[in-house]
């Protein structure tokens, strides 16, 4: 547990929240200011600044986990569509530096903007970019 860390205070349970799901490892709560109705965070337990911290063990579960609420979710709320999303570092939108998963109901004609929009493919050296990180990957 980080001093001083909100996430790390509901997770454990210390400050309440309104908790749809709970296991040793996740606490899966409601959003203080959901962008749709039914808006949720995974929470991991265990303090993780990001995902670059963050264990294998954990990495996978919480998929498998997100993939469980979805189906859920979605039937209990009635939504057609669903966002997963997952920020890290402040300028990817992150405000909390605990991990977490964004749990996203999508309804139909709900007007949120994720902001995606894409470049042409030409503004960037795609080539370039794929050598550089196949050489991480290996
Ligand atoms: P992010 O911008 O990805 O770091 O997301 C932080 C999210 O946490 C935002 O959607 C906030 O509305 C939400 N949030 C912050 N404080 C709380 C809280 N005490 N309880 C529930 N959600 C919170
Ligand atoms: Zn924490």
């Amino acid at each position: 547990m980080e001093e001083n860390c909100i996430f790390c205070k509901i997770a454990d349970g210390e400050i309440p929240s309104k908790t749809l799901y709970e296991d040793d490892m996740f606490r899966v709560i409601l959003d203080i200011n959901p962008a749709s109705k039914g808006h949720a965070l995974i929470l991991t337990k265990k303090h993780f600044k990001n995902i670059y911290e963050m264990d294998n063990v954990t990495a996978s579960e919480v998929f498998v986990l997100a993939k469980r609420m979805a189906k859920a979710m979605t039937e209990a709320l009635g939504c057609n569509g669903f966002n997963i999303v997952q920020n890290n570092g402040e300028v990817a939108g992150q405000t909390v530096f605990h991990f977490h998963l964004h749990l996203i109901p999508r309804y139909t004609n709900d007007g949120i903007q994720l902001n995606m929009e894409g470049k042409e493919a030409k503004d960037y050296n795609l080539d370039d970019i794929q050598a550089i990180i196949l050489q991480k990957m290996r």
